[in-house]
């Protein structure tokens, strides 16, 4: 048993890990990446036996506090009162487990878009109630290019705590106050030690040195800024076949749409996941759309993610996960992208 003193870290052997998930589902709503229909994707789970092999999920998890599809409110006619009803689930913790330290990462940045002028109060109300376990990646993939923006595969940021696989045992480390918190509900457990933080970073270290891909990204947004009818433009997006898969996928996205659904007195306005890659994404009602061509639309996702939103909240709004890499069914890949624009 750990000593009662203050702590950041506790070990776990292999076979204790699914005890931990099963304890934390007895106490909490937990989601981690499971298979779903033939697709790995997050959702809540009420037995560690369905997560699967090393937290791996194609999907992203962030639909669990951005749904794809949500209601923000329903209404009823009586007579000449309007009653509204919030649908929002009754404020409980949810412990979202397993996503790897880029899209914890990602969920900073909707932070920011979503508590500016206008907060968006269900995203940052499932937010506050969350605790996020990351998931270190010890083997990044080929695709992966965290350390061009910013961190890396066992960056911390977003994360309240970091679960690291030492190969014999699992550390997990606490982060945020939040993490202290939970972990100090976590008994049977020995405290980490000096030794085990170091064997974290060197396998730490080693995961970073093997992602290949270095972008040169500084002043990005500068540049940028001259670049708007740069004839780049009119051939990167010429393959793109307007699916909107990679903002879909991708966890720094955060476009929607608004739709209201009324049938005889009652009715629902709900919020669905949109894309600037989708050529009715701008269309308005004069018929007149700002962004009529392919063209003007990839500039716009390039744009945003690289110029817009860090002239916003000065940072970048890209994780670098690779995600619209491995997915696109075209083969697009931004980081192409990237370096094209890096040598102008
Ligand atoms: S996933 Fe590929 S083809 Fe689809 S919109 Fe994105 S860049 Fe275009
Ligand atoms: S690599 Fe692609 S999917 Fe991942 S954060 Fe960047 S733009 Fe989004």
């Amino acid at each position: 048993m750990r000593k009662d003193t203050p702590m950041r870290g506790i070990i776990l052997k292999k076979i204790q890990l699914p005890k931990l998930i099963d304890d934390l589902i007895k106490r909490h709503k937990v989601y981690a990446p499971i298979e779903k229909d033939g697709i790995t994707c997050y959702d809540e789970i009420r037995s560690s036996s369905q997560v699967t092999p090393n937290f791996q999920s194609k999907l992203s998890s962030k639909d669990v506090l951005f749904p794809k599809c949500e209601i923000l409110f329903s209404y009823q006619l009586k007579g000449k009162d309007i009653k509204l009803e919030d649908p929002q689930p009754k404020e409980e913790t949810t412990v979202l487990m397993g996503i790897p330290p880029c899209e914890a990462r990602a969920f900073t940045r909707i932070d920011k878009a979503f508590s500016g002028d206008f907060e968006d109060s269900s995203y940052l109300r499932r937010r506050e109630n969350t605790i996020i376990i990351g998931k270190a990646c010890e083997h990044p993939q080929q695709t992966c290019f965290c350390t061009s923006v910013g961190d890396g595969p066992f960056g911390k940021e977003g994360v309240d705590l970091l679960l690291q696989d030492l190969g014999s045992r699992y550390l997990l480390e606490a982060v945020s106050a939040k993490g202290e918190k939970l972990i100090k509900e976590l008994h049977d457990y020995d405290n980490a030690t000096h030794e085990d933080l170091q064997d974290a970073q060197q396998i730490a270290n080693a995961a970073k040195e093997s992602i290949k891909t270095q972008l040169m990204l500084q002043g990005i947004e500068e540049k940028l800024k001259t670049m708007f009818d740069d004839p780049i433009w009119n051939t990167i997006y010429l393959k793109c076949a307007g699916c909107g898969v990679c903002t879909y996928l991708c966890p720094t996205c955060y476009c929607f749409d608004i739709v209201d659904e009324a049938s005889g007195s009652k009715g629902k306005r709900v919020r669905v996941w949109d894309s600037c890659q989708f050529s009715l994404f701008t269309l308005q009602g004069s018929g007149e759309n700002p962004r009529p061509t392919g063209k003007a639309r990839m500039r716009q996702r390039i744009m945003h993610k690289f110029e817009y939103f860090p002239k916003n909240f000065d940072t970048l709004a890209c994780v670098g996960c690779g995600r619209c890499i491995r997915e696109c069914p075209v083969n697009l890949d931004i980081r192409n992208i990237l370096k094209m624009i890096s040598i102008k």
